[in-house]
């Protein structure tokens, strides 16, 4: 079979010589096995990078016929960075496996998933088997979120990020998932297909820092929620429901006290009250805001990626490129 690994890059100059080196001796292992076809190819993808990380994937394209690389216009999200390179991908090969170009993912869980891809499985996802190599911060919140997605009724699969592989015709399925607002491990699963799980167990950094801010984070975790469950709308209205039973007891009383006894205190429980219920009204705009938000920009149907430049061993000539279908 014919394997594509897709990786995405965004300033990666530390670690990317390494990883490369590491992916060619993988490489060499698998041809030499039978696995995989000697013109199986890993395409890292430079998402708008502001380091010379385009020019250490056209030098490596140089020397290594393994290395492919896509050079997107600009910055577009490590989601939309994968769709890129998968998309690409996907009709020059069997089955592509999407891995962080930092390979903290195991890579050597890369051979079984072909092996389940030979057993005709569409889907194979790596789930971490443990998490002690990522920084304390990363793992708690992590987990915190999975928790909290999965009581919002997301379907996913658990401790799994982006390192899985997709055949082509699994792929061919997901290019007609239009979404703007994209969010691959919500979408994965239902795409149906056989689905099976590897081993993952990740390793740190060896080299550079986490790309991922705190506010890329936190916007995949909005995105993934909001995408993909109606269920913070639903609270908001029961929120609303309650209160306005609380809100009659209370009438109840304020008019009890009225009549039995003067009042003039009160000032306490008035000003809690009036925060409280302020914050709450806050918070259902703010939930109802980011739907309409997210149908905004579902609406404009704006393209998710620009890709300026494709340069592939069999494709020298210049390859037509796919942007955004
Ligand atoms: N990445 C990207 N675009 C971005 C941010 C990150 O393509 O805007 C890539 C990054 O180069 C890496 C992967 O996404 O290959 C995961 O990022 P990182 O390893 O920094 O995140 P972490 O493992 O800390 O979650
Ligand atoms: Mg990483």
């Amino acid at each position: 079979m014919r394997l594509g690994i897709v990786s995405p890059c965004y300033n990666e100059h530390e670690v990317l010589y390494l990883s490369a080196q590491k992916l060619t001796t993988l490489f060499d292992e698998l041809i030499a096995k039978g696995k995989i076809d000697s013109d199986s190819f890993v395409l890292f993808v430079n998402d708008g990078s502001r380091d010379n990380t385009w020019e250490i994937i056209c030098d490596l394209h140089k020397n290594n016929r393994y290395f492919s690389g896509i050079n997107l216009a600009h910055n577009v999200g490590h989601q939309n960075a994968i769709m890129a390179g998968m998309m690409t991908a996907r009709t020059l090969c069997d089955a592509v496996i999407t891995i962080d170009a930092d390979l903290q993912d195991d890579i050597n869980a890369i051979e079984e998933m072909i092996d389940r891809y030979n057993e005709g499985y569409d889907i194979v996802y790596g789930v971490k088997v443990s998490r002690k190599a990522d920084p304390f911060l990363k793992r708690t919140s992590a987990q915190l979120f999975y928790r909290f997605q999965n009581s919002m009724g997301l379907k996913t699969i658990p401790n799994h990020a982006d390192f899985r592989l997709m055949s082509s015709r699994a792929l061919e399925e997901l290019s007609h998932y239009d979404e703007r607002n994209l969010y691959l491990r919500g979408i994965v699963p239902l795409l149906g297909y056989r689905t099976t799980t590897v081993n993952d167990v990740i390793s740190g950094r060896e080299a550079g820092a986490s790309k991922y801010t705190i506010s890329k984070m936190l916007n995949l975790a909005v995105d993934g929620i909001t995408s993909f469950s109606i269920r913070p709308i639903r609270l908001i209205f029961s929120a609303g429901l309650f209160f306005l039973l609380i809100s009659i007891f209370i009438t109840i009383y304020i008019l009890y006290s009225y009549f039995v006894h003067s009042v003039v205190p009160g000032w306490t429980s008035m000003m809690l009250s009036l925060w409280f219920i302020g914050s709450i009204i806050l918070l259902a705009i703010g939930v109802g805001g980011e739907y309409i938000g997210k149908i905004y920009v579902e609406v404009k149907m704006r393209p998710r990626y620009n890709i300026e430049q494709f340069i592939h061993h069999e494709n020298d000539k210049a390859g037509s490129v796919d942007n955004n279908k």
